[in-house]
């Protein structure tokens, strides 16, 4: 239960993942959408990052480029006659192996430049591979050299929030949120944050986040870098923090990870078809008997995922469970998978299998009247319901990076504070 909505908002983008719970969703976009904006991006000062520098060419002031776009239907050969480039020179270039690997797939649309000197003859030819990868061949005297050239982005660094007045999806893209942005943001706070139960109109957030430019267009979204929800008054903070050790992750301010142990649920796309319940008559067997466990019911073939990090001590077919998987995890933690179709390959005795993996696919072996997984969460041999059960948090921050960790963490919400301020403001005025 991190919620069924987090579910449906990452199904959303991805038609083919829509499940059972997606439509109500995708009903409220279809009647609601276009939702009137109230959105205000607040560009920050960017911190410009140096982009490579254009092809240094002969530093004579003589020295002429020449732009060839690869056009459908063209050669090599077609495409340096054009540009006055000569093809004897090309055969004599691509006798050295690493230009002519890097030359191998031409395609339309490819933009090449070619430098020449003060008599005209060749001396560098530049190509994009890709939008961030370039070559440079530079011809000299002694013969060819051919370099690499990976562009760094321009990152800018942005600001935005938004109010929940149906949905939080709406609400993203009302702030201006590309889905993926959204989708990580429902991720972040889905760990503390149930996007069906807890959710009320007026609820809030706002995030500092990146995005990434080459030559002026977006590239990407990048990472968020701090965020906070206000959900029923109360603030979750959310800071992302990369330690000395190399490990980044997102912490609240006082150094936990945001994340926690376990995932709530196994799946992506389910429906709840039987909570946990001490006294249920039992479908199959028709008698009271408890339901130690959450039945979700998923079309057979559904990923299940592993929740927590763990070792595999059993995978078995018994009669009841079907085709069964227990988990054992840290702090006497067990996880139990039933009546699975098909066991994954990572559902092997004594394997080490680490969350979010998947362990098998949904079926309907053992006991069970249609294709659902039977999920148990046992607590030093307890059974616990999963969907209330109080879930560890992940590993916190070491000790040691914390002094740094809470400079840094009072910094960016000195930011948070500082934005949504001028956000009050601006929208006051
Ligand atoms: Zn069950």
């Amino acid at each position: 239960m991190i919620s069924t909505l987090l579910y449906r908002i990452q199904a959303f983008p991805r038609w083919h993942a829509i499940g059972v719970g997606s439509l109500t969703v995708l009903m409220l976009l279809l009647t609601l959408w276009p939702a009137t904006s109230e959105s205000v991006i607040v560009e920050i000062p960017a911190s410009l990052q140096l982009q490579s520098s254009p092809p240094a060419g002969d530093t004579a002031d003589s020295f002429s480029q020449v732009a060839a776009e690869v056009r459908p239907g063209d050669t090599l050969s077609t495409l340096f006659e054009r540009a006055g480039a000569g093809v004897s020179v090309l055969y004599r270039m691509l006798a050295d192996d690493d230009i002519s690997q890097s030359l191998d797939r031409i395609y339309p649309g490819q933009s090449f430049s070619f430098g020449f000197d003060s008599t005209e003859a060749l001396r560098e030819v530049t190509f994009s591979e890709s939008q961030m990868v370039q070559h440079r061949i530079t011809l000299g005297d002694e013969g060819f050299e051919i370099e690499q050239i990976v562009r760094e982005p321009e990152i800018h660094t942005r600001f935005t929030q938004g109010t929940i007045d149906t949905s939080l999806y709406l609400a993203g893209k009302n702030a201006g949120l590309s889905d993926n942005m959204i989708m990580e943001l429902a991720t972040l706070f889905g760990w503390d944050i149930d996007f069906v139960l807890d959710i009320r109109a007026g609820d809030s957030f706002s995030l500092i986040y990146e995005e990434h430019f080459l030559d002026g267009k977006k590239l990407s979204d990048g990472p968020i870098l701090a965020a906070r929800f206000t959900n029923q008054g109360r603030d979750v903070t959310a800071i992302r923090y990369s330690d000395a050790g190399g490990r980044t992750d997102y912490y609240s301010p006082n150094g936990d990870s945001i994340r926690k142990a376990f995932l709530r649920t196994p799946m992506d796309v389910f429906r709840i078809s039987s909570g946990f319940n001490l006294s249920r008559r039992h479908p199959v067997l028709n008698t009271i008997r408890a339901h130690r466990g959450t039945d979700y019911a998923a079309p057979t073939g559904t990923p299940i995922k592993v929740t927590g990090d763990g070792k595999v001590i059993s995978a078995r077919r018994s009669s009841s469970y079907g085709n069964v998987v227990v988990v054992q995890h840290g702090g006497g933690m067990r996880t139990l998978y039933a009546h699975m179709n098909q066991f994954s390959r990572y559902a092997r005795v004594g394997n080490r299998v680490s969350q979010g993996q998947i362990i098998g696919y949904v079926g309907s072996t053992g006991l069970a009247t249609g294709p659902h997984l039977h999920y148990e969460f046992l607590v030093n041999g307890v059974h616990r319901n999963p969907q209330t059960v109080p879930l560890p948090t992940a590993q916190p921050l070491a000790e040691e990076y914390l002094p740094a960790f809470q400079d840094f963490a009072s910094n960016m919400m000195g930011q948070l504070d500082v934005f949504n301020g001028n956000y009050a403001q601006a929208n006051s005025d």
